[in-house]
């Protein structure tokens, strides 16, 4: 499996920097974890769009916003004959007003499934599970194994549901953890996200081979959340746009 990072800061996009957004592929198989805004910029159409399996982790704006523009892509490709197959997309179905103004998108070639706690999806020799986080809206952790290799996406979370994280992640090959906040920024230990300290916490209690770090503050510098994460665990990088991570 090959990760490539295509959007890491939140809650808004700049010139070269994208809201959430991470390709997971294996073989022809194409997992997008979350499309917020700016993050189409980085898929190649409409090559990307075949075999394509998009999680949406939350209903978010920063975590779902491109994803209109791509369901518009898919109607165009299909249109010209250059896109055979439904993308798939699974999210959560609250809150209830914007999962219904999604899924009443007419111009867009995609089937739409609800993801909960309890589902599994299998593509091919890849299985998906979902573990719900404390967040203000509903909001999953993904897990991404193919039996050799196991991939954990945090998605938006409070530090309120470590034990339940460090559980669902445990022993993975790469944890990708939101880290919003740095410990100098002040807010409490328990609030709607992680700091990179409490990411690196998580990482080093799941024993994960490498940790990641995302969703970072557009106007903080990305060496403080490097030097506060590595204060607690060894292995860790920031992730950046266009990275590949095998
Ligand atoms: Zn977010
Ligand atoms: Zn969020």
């Amino acid at each position: 499996m090959k990760v490539k990072v295509l959007g890491t800061q939140s809650p808004y996009s700049t010139e070269g920097h994208h809201c959430p957004g991470f390709l997971v592929t294996k073989g022809e198989t194409k997992i997008l974890l979350d499309c917020g805004s700016g993050i189409n910029s980085l898929l190649n159409f409409p090559e990307d769009l075949k075999n394509l399996n998009i999680i949406i982790s939350h209903l978010h704006r920063d975590h779902y916003s491109d994803l209109f523009n791509l369901f518009y892509a898919s109607a165009v490709f299909k249109r010209q004959g250059r896109l055979n197959d439904k993308i798939n997309v699974y999210l959560p179905s609250t809150p209830e007003l914007t999962y219904k103004d999604i899924c009443s998108e007419k111009d867009s070639y995609a089937n739409i499934d609800v993801i909960n706690q309890d589902k599994e999806i299998k593509i091919n020799d890849i299985k998906i599970t979902f573990s719900k986080n404390d967040h203000p809206v509903e909001t999953y952790s993904v897990k991404i194994t193919d039996g050799k290799k196991t991939i954990v996406y945090t998605s938006d979370v409070s530090y309120s549901s470590k034990d339940k994280l460090v559980k669902f992640s445990s022993n993975a090959d790469l944890l990708i953890s939101e880290a919003s906040l740095l410990v100098s920024h002040g807010f409490p230990e328990i609030c709607n996200h992680l700091t990179a300290k409490q990411a690196a916490t998580i990482a080093k209690d799941a024993n994960v081979k490498k940790l990641v770090l995302t969703h970072f503050w557009p106007e903080e510098n990305l060496d403080r959340y490097l030097d506060e994460a590595e204060e607690v665990f060894d292995n860790v990088f920031v992730a950046i746009e266009k990275m590949i991570i095998e």
